[in-house]
């Protein structure tokens, strides 16, 4: 069995050990046991501490299997030599501040609302805690306002081992039975908790604890949260890019949904302006080519309403007309109007160029991926005739 050092001490960062085994791995790797490590291994949801070994070797990760620890490197090191460990500490230390205020949020969740804590995952870049209950705004907001006054209350945080008489009088939150020893964290007043990982030695030191989103899960609640320093650069980045969006829209924050609202409706109301000129436009195009004796409209784009206002005026409410918006390559939308024989028409008009669509005996719609030319030649025939 490894002896695990942050065990006892969270904040030792460095450390010599002798190497009792290195073996070489298949995916280029080398998994290198030590009598004794700082290496906190991936386990209850949390990812591996990483760092070095004599100060070359890299630790990508440690995984522990029947109370070993194995350092998975990026070299090898021999057997029997003593070696100096050093631990990526900052990044320990966030792992730390991020463990302990998930117990504190899960210890006056479990008080408050009766939640009891599902799932835990803690890496690099997300933390999310899964409660069984579903959590309104309002409870989310008092249960962080709650949090943090336990982190302003600077309360000392216990890892320990309890007697099983002390185990057995003790009310401690558990997700599943342990085999091991049991350790308890304790934070007077907030929670007790079986738990491995290592923590910070008082809820101050966690720093500002943010519930970052709240989503539907399994009938309960996935919160992602931050602590410490991540809170402090999502709070950075987050102004930043407000005040970005601020000097874009050239307005003060309190303003910004007003000023977008303002925009949207005037970008609602241009849009519907440029249709309406569309449809004009297309309708004085259509009355042009019907002086000029043609029944067919082609138009780089159109919308439906426009098309459907032109064809009726190509058509002069008897002849078969049709418009056609789009080109050879995205394909043509068209409609298609005509007196008797409009079935007919689009019938044959289907067989020619391959034309999806339907309607009525007054209208067709549909669209079409053949050529122009292919198009006009058919009109070309159906008015010949
Ligand atoms: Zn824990």
């Amino acid at each position: 069995m490894t002896n695990c050092l942050y065990n006892e001490d969270a904040y030792l960062h460095s450390f010599t050990a002798r190497v009792m085994e290195a073996v070489s791995l298949a995916d280029g790797r080398f998994d290198i046991v030590l009598d004794r490590t700082a290496f906190f291994p991936e386990q209850g949801g949390q990812t591996a501490d990483t760092g070095t070994l004599n100060g070359e070797v890299r630790v990508l990760d440690a995984q522990i299997r029947d109370g070993i620890v194995h350092h998975l490197c990026d070299a090898p090191l021999p057997v029997g030599e003593a070696v100096r460990g050093e631990l990526d500490f900052e990044r320990r230390f966030s792992h730390m501040q991020q463990h302990t205020g998930e117990h504190i949020l899960s210890g006056i969740c479990a008080a408050a609302y009766g939640c009891r804590n599902v799932g835990f995952h803690l890496s690099d870049h997300i933390v999310t805690v899964d409660y069984d209950k579903p959590l309104t705004p309002d409870m989310l907001d008092e249960l962080e306002e709650r949090a943090n006054r336990a982190v302003w209350a600077n309360l000392p945080v216990r890892c320990w081992y309890p007697t099983r008489e002390e185990a057995e009088r003790l009310e401690y939150r558990s997700k599943k039975e342990i085999a091991d020893r049991l350790r308890i964290v304790s934070i007077p007043g907030v929670d007790d908790c079986a738990c491995c990982a290592p923590h910070v030695r008082a809820t101050g030191e966690v720093g500002l604890i943010k519930i970052m989103s709240a989503a539907r899960y399994k009938g309960g609640v996935r919160l992602t949260i931050l602590c410490g320093r991540r809170t402090l650069l999502a709070v950075r980045t987050g102004l930043r890019r407000l005040d970005a969006l601020c000097r874009k829209m050239t307005c003060g924050e309190e303003e910004l949904t007003q000023v977008l609202e303002k925009r949207d409706a005037e970008l609602r109301e241009a849009k519907l302006r440029a249709a309406q000129l569309e449809g004009e436009l297309l309708c004085r195009e259509a009355d042009d080519a019907r002086k000029r004796g043609e029944r067919l409209l082609r138009v780089g784009g159109a919308d439906m309403q426009a098309m459907l206002r032109a064809v009726d005026r190509l058509s002069g409410g008897a002849d078969l007309a049709g418009v056609f918006a789009g080109n050879d390559e995205a394909g043509y939308t068209f409609c298609l109007t005509g007196g008797q024989g409009l079935k007919e028409a689009f019938a044959a008009f289907r067989t020619a160029v391959g034309a999806q669509g339907g309607g009525d005996a007054q209208l067709i719609r549909g669209r079409c991926a053949a050529p122009w030319q292919a198009i006009a030649s058919f009109f070309e025939n159906v008015q010949g005739a």
